[in-house]
């Protein structure tokens, strides 16, 4: 019998307005705080979570940079010949994502989503690693470095299997002993609350279901360890999106060329502008200033939400929209969904959660890659306790 497992339960997009009135984990994990996300969507959130630093230090924010020297992608410009009929279905993305995928050997989370062929030659994509492995980060360490090094046996989940399936590979992990840190990442809420949004009945529903799994986890958890060191939290929240913006058209409809005057991402929150020359720069930045729905994150804001990047490598101007609002068509999808997260840190709907079994979260742990420290301290202690169990 060993006496303490760290199990830390990631539960994507279970934010702090989905969970404060619901009972959530009422019977396991009492004890929950509100904390504040990072500017960005998943590809930062987790990341953050996972090495404790802020997106300017691990350097995993957007996914698409304007980077035609290191794009990986010239091999793909010959499919702006097909008709868009073929090329913008979302079959024909997913298929051609799995094939990409494993030709240039990217082991992260990888998806093409509606990137132009006409000009994806001009980007690269940043998260080429899987932060969910020992190495993955793009600067720096993450827990799993932090594991390694310390030679603690642990469990982390395998994206490319189902929630399911990693489920109950963390049963199986859990009660035969063998690790001393489990890290379960569950993507289901937030490909969920994507599609119904944050009001329908099926959200509730579905915190009941990993109500169910944690409760079968900590079962099988008690054959192995005398305690459980518990703790369940999100990466963000998620806004329903009830107005829609053409930023594209705004853009297109100025005398300049994309590729030659300038180079812009549109993320579903975010239009995201590199400028080629002085004329480019002046007419995106005075068209964006008219847009109502969304405006220019000054330098200060980017910097105090350590997201200013020096060498501005994800964009010069960062053009963020209000909560609720969501750019569509953008070239992460042809067409709206019904709720989305990487707004402003400070909006209603962006705050994370943190539950817990343990009696006392500590007052610095507040935005959440101080989630990273709780997992250090606890692999430690645990190492510790169960190095004497016998
Ligand atoms: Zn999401």
């Amino acid at each position: 019998m060993k006496k303490i497992l760290p199990l830390f339960i990631m539960i994507d997009a279970m934010g702090w307005e989905i969970l404060r009135n619901d009972p959530f984990g009422k019977n396991f994990a009492p004890n929950r705080k509100k904390l504040e996300s990072v500017f960005g969507y998943s590809s930062t959130c987790v990341p953050s979570i996972l090495s404790g630093r802020w997106p300017v230090e691990h350097r995993n924010w957007c996914y698409f940079v304007y980077d035609p020297k290191h794009s990986p992608f010239a091999s793909l410009r010959w499919l702006r010949w097909l008709p868009a009929a073929v090329t913008g279905r979302r079959i024909f993305r997913r298929w051609l994502t799995k094939f990409v995928k494993v030709q240039l050997k990217f082991r992260g989370y990888f998806d093409l989503y509606n990137i132009p062929f006409k000009y994806i030659h001009l980007f690269d994509f940043t998260e080429k690693k899987s932060p969910l492995q020992p190495g993955g980060m793009n600067r720096g360490p993450n827990i799993f470095d932090f594991l390694t090094e310390h030679k603690i046996p642990y469990f982390v989940t395998d994206t490319t299997k189902s929630e399911e399936q990693n489920r109950d590979d963390i049963i199986a992990a859990v009660k035969s002993g063998s690790v001393d840190f489990v890290f379960q990442y569950w993507a289901g809420l937030d490909g969920l609350l994507h599609m119904v949004g944050n009001k329908s009945p099926e959200v509730p529903a579905k915190l009941r279901v990993y109500e169910d799994w944690i409760e079968k986890v900590l079962a099988a958890a008690k054959d192995s360890y005398e305690e459980v060191h518990l703790y369940i939290f999100s990466d963000h929240g998620m806004a329903n999106c009830d107005e829609l913006i053409d930023l594209k058209a705004k853009i297109d409809a100025l005398p300049l060329k994309m590729g030659e005057d300038y180079a812009v991402v549109y993320d579903s929150t975010m239009g995201r502008f590199w400028y080629f020359n002085d004329n480019a720069r002046k007419l995106i930045t005075e068209t964006l200033q008219k847009v109502p729905e969304g405006r220019i994150m000054p330098d200060e804001e980017l910097q105090r939400y350590h997201a200013l990047f020096e060498d501005r490598y994800f964009g010069e101007t960062i053009f963020l929209v209000r909560e609720g609002v969501l750019i569509v068509p953008s070239h992460m999808g042809e067409r709206p969904i019904r709720a989305m997260h990487g707004y402003h840190p400070t909006d209603p709907q962006s705050y994370a959660t943190l539950c817990t079994n343990q009696p006392v979260i500590p007052d610095e742990v507040t935005h959440i890659p101080h989630i990273c420290r709780l997992m250090e301290k606890t692999a430690l202690l645990a190492k510790e306790k169960n190095s004497g169990a016998k």
